[in-house]
Parts: structure tokens; C-alpha cells; sequence
């Protein structure tokens, strides 16, 4: 179908911007800061947790003040919103849950760590509507998860699975792959990463009752200590050709266990697709609580202060922490929507893309696309576009090739 706006004219797509039915809630506590967390994240400092539940309130009040919010989606991140304590996780999301409209079937997740799942967090969770929750496990491998400086040990990961499956059900992990290896001359001595112990970790996950796994491999996030240890020669990437097949390894591993791929982290069983991070994919828009959150509203994009010390300061005493504010055009949106629509492994339909920002951006977009499919990075489909199993591989790339399109009229 032809499509004859002008997007150098519009201020909007046709539909207008869709309105958020996504709230991302940030919470910043952890008991101690990994080596490679780049999160907006404050240890130790359990102290500011009453400050951080009325600076919701507050960020609260903005969202719902116009008018009655409904939700599709609500999700608890960080951070560790399990380091709330069982109290103040209850307080959390009962105040959110009577300030907004939940759909019957909305996804309310939580993201816990294995270390602090206890009985008494679990009655919490339930009591107040949690139906999925994501385990920060990264590894059953006990001294990869030393190298990662996590919290929680194999024995642990797997009690806290099977104790949240057994009450919860609809239950997510993380598994990171390509951890450092250590420089055999250190104090640690262990050599945490190879092929073959990933296998085994993969393994291990599918024979839990998971419904969803997301996989990344390490980065070396600048300002982390990871990345000072790197330099200094302390800690050693793996090989690349070593990360890609532990990547390809995971595609294979998780598809033969049921686990379907639908996005370049994301492996889900049937109808267990995460629908809050779907919304981000495409663009439907969201609102977003806590330091460091970003959010999307009304073609707006803004982010609030990354310091959970200066975010609750400016909450408090202002009324907003907003650190930074960005109005996007229709163009960008297009692009944005390319762009990070590709992450999902259906690709995306360039005729529906062009209904919805109101002008032919698949016909701009042409070069790049045929670059892309020539270079076998993209499937060939006519009006489609699709990442190719080497495509996933440089997905970033790809994503980056379309951000930086021109505008054009
Ligand atoms: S538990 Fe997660 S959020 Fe907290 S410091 Fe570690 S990686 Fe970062």
C-alpha cells in the first residue's frame, strides 16, 4: 500500500504517539557492585530505601496525574528490587498497583537475585500480583561466578529456580557467556570460561523448569572495574571465535530444548515471549520510574539522573530528576523502529513500518537494505527485513547502518 505523507511535514505519525501501556520501575539497591555492572546501582546504602519509595511517589504522581494510566506490562528491574526489604518490596508495588490500572492479563515482572530469594520474598511477590520473575543467575559454575563477583553460588542459583518455578512459575534467567579469564599470575586462579563449560551450563539451565532465558556475552563497560582489571592485564577476553560459537552454541542448545529464539539475547517456550521488553522493540512507548530510567512518552525520549544519590535529591526537592530530554522526530522514529525492530528475529515488515510513521521510509531506506541483503546480512524478502544467522552475528552493525541514515523528504 502506498503511503504519500512527507515525513519532513509531520510532527507525528498518523495515529498520533502511542500512548505508554509499559511502566519500567528502576530500583537501584544491591548488596555489593560486579566487577563489570555498569548499572545505575548504589551499595550498601540500605538506608536510602524509604527516600527511594517516596521519590516513586513522586515520579508517580506525573505519570498518573492527567488521568487514569492502564498497563499491559509492569516491570520491576535494576539493581536488585529484591534488596528492598520484604517490607518495603510490599509497600513498592502495592503503591503502584493502586495508582494504576492493571489489564486482567498484564505481565508483572520482578527481577531477583538466587541469594535473596527466601520464603518470606516469594509470599511478597505473590501476595501482590508478581507472575513472572527474572533470576539474576549468570552461571551454575561456581568459580565463574566468583570471577563475575556474584552473590550467589551454583547450589544456589538452582534452589532459588526450582523454589520460584514452584510458586510463581512463569520464571526468566540471565546467563552471561565469554566471562574473563583470569590471568593465571593473579590471586584468583581460575579459569572460569571455556566452550565446553558453557555447553554444560546450558545444559544444566534446560533441565530446569524455565520459561525464558536472556544470554549475553560480557562486555567491558568503560568506568567498570572489568575494564581497569583488562587494561592492566589481570583479566583476558575469550577469543572471539571462541564467543561466537559459544553464542552459536546457545542458538543451537535452547531451540533443541523448546526454548525458540525471538530476539538476539531472547530465548522464550511458547507464549512466554517477554511483552515488556516487545514493547520497547516496538516502540509502543513506556514510562519509566527510578535513577537512570528512560523512558518514551508522547514522542519525547528522556532519561532521569544516572546517581541514585543525586536522583533522589532531585526528586525530593524538586519534582523531577530528568537528566537529559530528546524530541524525536517522525524520521527518527522510523529509524528507531527499523533499527531495533530487527532485534527480533521475525525481522519486520517494512510495509506495516511505513503505514505506521506515515511516509515511505522503506523506499529511503532502500540502499542500506540492499547493501545489507548483498552482504548476507539480511535475508532476501521483498518488503521484509530480516537478520540472517551471520546478521545476528553483527547485529550492531546493522542496527548502527540505520540510525545513521540521513533524514529525507
Ligand atoms: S547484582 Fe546486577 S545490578 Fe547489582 S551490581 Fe551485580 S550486575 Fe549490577
Amino acid at each position: 500500500m502506498a503511503v504519500e505523507g512527507t515525513a519532513a511535514s509531520m510532527s507525528s505519525p498518523p495515529g498520533g504517539w502511542p500512548k505508554p501501556r509499559s511502566l519500567y520501575v528502576h530500583v537501584p539497591f544491591c548488596r555489593h557492585r560486579c566487577g563489570y555492572c555498569n548499572f545505575s546501582v548504589i551499595a550498601g546504602r540500605d538506608d536510602l530505601q524509604d527516600r527511594f519509595l517516596k521519590a516513586v511517589e513522586v515520579e508517580l504522581d506525573r505519570i498518573v496525574g492527567s488521568g487514569t494510566v492502564e498497563l499491559d506490562t509492569l516491570y520491576f528491574g535494576g539493581g536488585t528490587p529484591t534488596q528492598l526489604s520484604p517490607d518495603r518490596l510490599e509497600q513498592l508495588l502495592q503503591v503502584i498497583r493502586q495508582r494504576v490500572h492493571l489489564v486482567d492479563n498484564a505481565e508483572v515482572t520482578c527481577e531477583a537475585n538466587p541469594e535473596d530469594v527466601s520464603d518470606e520474598t516469594i509470599d511478597v511477590l505473590v501476595r501482590n500480583g508478581v507472575n513472572r520473575v527474572s533470576l539474576g543467575v549468570q552461571s551454575f559454575h561456581d568459580a565463574k561466578l566468583q570471577v563475575l563477583q556474584r552473590g550467589h553460588n551454583r547450589e544456589q542459583a538452582i534452589a532459588a529456580i526450582e523454589q520460584m518455578c514452584a510458586a510463581i512459575g512463569n520464571v526468566s534467567i540471565d546467563l552471561i557467556f565469554g566471562a574473563p579469564v583470569v590471568d593465571a599470575n593473579s590471586d584468583s586462579s581460575a579459569d572460569s570460561e571455556s566452550l565446553d563449560l558453557w555447553q554444560s551450563e546450558l545444559a544444566m539451565a534446560v533441565s530446569l523448569p524455565i520459561t525464558h532465558v536472556s544470554t549475553y556475552s560480557l562486555t567491558y563497560e568503560k568506568g567498570t572495574q572489568f575494564w581497569s582489571r583488562r587494561r592492566a592485564g589481570e583479566l583476558h577476553e575469550v577469543p572471539e571465535d571462541t564467543d561466537i560459537a559459544m553464542y552459536r552454541a546457545c542458538r543451537r542448545s535452547l531451540a533443541g530444548a523448546g526454548l525458540e529464539q525471538y530476539e538476539i539475547s531472547s530465548f522464550a517456550k511458547p507464549s512466554f515471549r517477554s511483552r515488556h521488553n516487545q514493547a520497547y522493540w516496538n516502540g509502543y512507548g513506556w514510562y519509566a520510574i527510578g535513577p537512570g530510567a528512560a523512558r518514551f512518552e508522547g514522542g519525547v525520549r528522556s532519561v532521569n539522573h544516572r546517581s541514585p544519590t543525586t536522583y533522589l535529591k532531585q526528586i525530593l526537592e524538586q519534582g523531577t530528576a530528568v537528566a537529559e530530554s530528546e524530541v524525536i522526530s517522525v524520521q527518527q522514529h522510523a529509524r528507531e523502529l527499523a533499527a531495533f525492530g530487527l532485534r527480533q528475529i521475525d525481522g519486520i515488515d517494512l510495509t506495516t513500518l511505513n503505514q505506521r510513521v506515515g511516509f515511505d521510509f522503506a523506499a529511503g531506506v532502500q540502499s542500506v537494505i540492499k547493501e545489507m541483503r548483498d552482504s548476507g546480512l539480511l535475508v532476501d524478502r521483498a518488503d521484509w527485513a530480516q537478520l540472517t544467522p551471520r546478521g545476528l552475528l553483527l547485529a550492531d552493525f546493522v542496527e548502527m547502518k540505520i540510525l545513521e541514515l540521513d533524514d529525507f523528504s
